[in-house]
């Protein structure tokens, strides 16, 4: 990118952070997230002239707008206010892509890049209109910018390595996710176990909020605090010590039965 160009951007950016969308009647809970640092955002749609970027286009007509706003959805889930020890993300690379797959997120602080293939967007248009389109492509971007937000247990190894520490990265990008609404509720099932991530868990998760509603904020912090991590000790931390992740999972499948009765 040309420095005119990163310049344009920054001064859009500025305008988005002072313009007339933030509301004028202050209270605690908006007071807490202005002073939230925004990363940078480097949006290049690399696909163009492909059927999907076409479709991105018509459906995001301000991508920086979209990501600014999914940004905030997650940080608000997992974080109380600014003031909390929220990863310094400070750029985002975000393109998209004629390639296979869905999306997924590269790098760490403070510069972190997600793909989002114009594929995709192709075969979410062959089943549903441009709502249902930027529905899942907001819901995607949602997943992935968890990714780039969110504490990683300590003391058990890596993603590759623990499926615990796997479970917990794509549980809770799901669950912050479904708890901002972007997955429809019939995708929720019963069945699997609580390690097996995404949705199984991300449901999971996001139904323990009916217990404690500042739950996923609680347990995303427990990272911090509950060393060598685990589900049993963070829902313990979160939830008290009369608590068992097996337990709780058997209540959510027997839940889950009965809804579908
Ligand atoms: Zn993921």
């Amino acid at each position: 990118m040309t420095k005119h160009l990163f310049f344009i951007l920054t001064a859009t950016l500025m305008l988005f952070s002072c313009g007339t969308k933030n509301p004028i009647v202050s209270n605690e809970k908006t007071a807490s997230w202005d002073r939230f640092h925004y990363p940078a955002i480097h949006f290049v749609n690399k696909a163009t002239g492909t059927e999907g970027a076409t479709i991105y286009d018509r459906i995001v007509p301000d991508p920086h707008l979209l990501i600014r706003e999914s940004i905030l959805g997650v940080v608000k889930t997992l974080y109380r206010s600014s003031e909390d020890s929220i990863p310094a993300i400070r750029k985002i690379n975000y393109t998209i892509e004629d390639v296979k797959g869905i999306s997924a997120k590269g790098g760490g602080v403070p510069e972190i890049s997600i793909f989002y293939s114009s594929r995709w967007v192709e075969q979410s248009a062959r089943t549903g209109g441009d709502d249902k389109v930027l529905y899942e492509t907001t819901g995607v971007l949602y997943h992935e910018l968890t990714h780039g937000f969110q504490l990683e247990p300590q003391g058990i190894g890596s993603y590759g390595t623990s499926k615990i520490f796997f479970a917990f990265i794509e549980g809770m990008a799901d669950a912050v996710r479904a708890h901002n609404g972007y997955f429809p509720p019939t995708n929720r099932r019963p069945g699997g176990h609580w390690l097996d991530g995404y949705q199984t868990t991300g449901f999971f998760l996001d139904w323990l909020t009916t217990k404690e509603k500042d739950f996923l904020r609680q347990f995303n912090q427990s990272t911090l605090e509950i060393i060598p991590w685990s589900f049993d000790g963070a829902i313990k931390h979160v939830l008290g010590e009369q608590h068992s992740v097996e337990a709780l999972w058997n209540e959510y499948q027997n839940y889950l039965i009965n809804i579908e009765g």
